[in-house]
């Protein structure tokens, strides 16, 4: 019963197949937000029963039926979300063979092709970040968190030479770490799971603008050292995920040089600028990092989930990583790299197949082509926003747009409100969120290749009749 019969298979994989397309090219017809409700799901589930077999094509239909009804439809182009994109045509594909073909990437040998791969497309991504792909390494990850998790480890190693060995505690080492106010929650946990804990991490106040605020962050190190702390990393923010703010990378450059710190650029979602020709110069400086996360399931549209970790170090994810005496495995006289010596992970599967395929069919030239696009959409979201008196609030080229009424105190209680109203609509999906300077903002974010002017204009006519029924509601 687990290898189904040829014919059986054949019908499954067409009714998988004919499912995804249906989802696909059906997916204007669904509410982007449908409810969500915990108990029908679990009395749907009750029905079920694992001592009575169900055939392939009720199982397949009850879980189409389950994810159709009861998610929040990130594929959707009225989900203006938290950079969940719809997936490529190519992800998709790329998905399925890598569960057929199922690689093992804990070991080169095991996988050699699907490892060269993954290396491939790191030296790409290193050399599109401007690093130079003969120093360039890195690894696939989970996702950003992992990406994050894994570039205060090996700046842990690069700035403490006994930390891999004998941890901190023995050397007596107090290392903090400084993040913008704008940062993401995932070096909060990573400082927990490293065992330097939470209160590790700096906190540095934004500026005005919402980017770090650099005086800020010299104090704070001149301090810490004072202090005996041992300041080792500065991270810098390559489009929050809040309000797509980008660090002054130079500047972080700079001081972290100044005071001997690792320099890691978290760009999980902005990193895609470096596809753009037009956008490349607003990340300029991320050439200087010494480590670099990037995901291509935000902006890149491939399937969850697709973290990158680049460094510039060669030998840092090894000497983090490596457990065994060998250094690098030698096939055939050619230097090969164990996936398993190179990151958190033993078992592991082929993440880097859906970027791989997606660029090769899209090219650099179509993925600039559609964050031209998304940009582009993001610029007619503000300005329909403006003409119709809501505020934007956060200043970036990037489609990430805060904003609050532009004719109504906007309190919280009252954005809330507005919120649920757009969610209820089923037409629109954004979101309600604080910015580091402690203002809450409405958020939409132009997540989806498909998003067009048409979308735009529903979200807008959303948005003002969510605010006619609040004020209503208010009086
Ligand atoms: C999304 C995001 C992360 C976390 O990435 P996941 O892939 O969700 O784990 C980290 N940093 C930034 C800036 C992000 O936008």
């Amino acid at each position: 019963m687990l290898l189904l019969e040829e014919n059986s298979r054949k019908e499954i994989w067409k009714q998988v197949f004919d499912s995804i397309e249906g989802y696909i090219s059906g997916i204007d017809s669904l509410p982007v937000s449908p409810e969500l409700d915990a108990e029908k799901i679990r009395s749907m589930l009750a029905r079920l029963d694992f001592g009575k077999a169900l055939s392939p094509a009720e199982a397949i239909d009850f879980t189409v039926e389950g994810l159709t009804k009861y998610q929040v439809h990130t594929p959707h182009p009225g989900y203006f979300g938290l950079f969940n994109p719809a997936p490529t045509t190519m992800g998709i594909a790329a998905d399925a063979l890598v569960a057929a073909f199922n690689p093992q990437l804990a070991a080169w040998s095991h996988s050699p092709f699907a490892n060269e791969v993954e290396q491939h497309l790191i030296r790409a991504f290193g050399e599109k970040f401007g690093f130079d792909a003969k120093q360039t390494d890195g690894t696939f990850t989970s996702g950003g968190a992992e990406a994050n998790h894994t570039a205060l480890l090996t700046a842990l190693v690069g700035s403490f030479p006994d930390y891999a060995e004998k941890g901190l505690i023995e050397t007596g080492t107090k290392p903090v770490f400084y993040v913008s106010a704008e940062s993401h929650h995932s070096f909060l946990k990573a400082a927990r799971l490293t065992g330097i804990g939470a209160a590790a991490v700096r906190v540095v106040e934004v500026a005005e603008d919402l980017r770090m605020n650099t005086e800020s962050l010299k104090k704070l190190i001149v301090r810490d050292i004072a202090q005996e702390f041992h300041p080792f990393m500065i991270v810098a923010t390559v489009g929050t995920t809040n309000s797509g703010i980008i660090d002054p990378l130079d500047e972080i450059y700079q001081i972290a040089g100044q005071y001997g710190l690792w320099f890691h650029a978290d760009a999980a979602w902005g990193g895609a600028a470096a596809l753009s020709p037009e956008f490349r110069p607003l990340i300029k400086g991320i050439e200087f990092a010494d480590s670099i996360t990037f995901d291509a399931h935000k902006w890149l549209s491939v399937p969850m989930g697709a973290g990158i970790y680049i460094t510039r170090h060669r030998e840092i994810l090894s000497r983090t990583f490596q457990t065994a005496n060998s250094y690098m495995p030698v096939t055939d006289g050619v230097e090969v790299l164990d996936p398993y010596s190179h990151s958190m992970n033993w078992s592991r599967r082929f993440i880097g197949l859906k970027l791989f395929l997606s660029l090769l069919v899209a090219g650099w030239d179509g993925y600039a082509e559609a964050i031209r696009h998304q940009a582009a959409m993001g610029e007619l979201l503000r300005r329909r926003l403006r003409a119709n008196n809501w505020k934007v609030v956060n200043k970036t080229a990037l489609p990430v747009i805060c904003f609050v009424d532009g004719q109504m105190e906007s309190s919280r209680d009252y954005l809330q409100k507005i919120l649920d109203s757009v969610l209820a609509s089923g037409k629109a999906w954004i979101s309600i969120t604080k910015l580091g300077n402690g203002q809450d903002v409405l958020r939409a974010c132009i997540t989806n290749y498909r998003t067009d002017e048409e979308d735009i204009e529903t979200l807008i006519s959303v948005l003002n009749e969510a605010r006619k029924q609040t004020s209503k509601g208010q009086q």
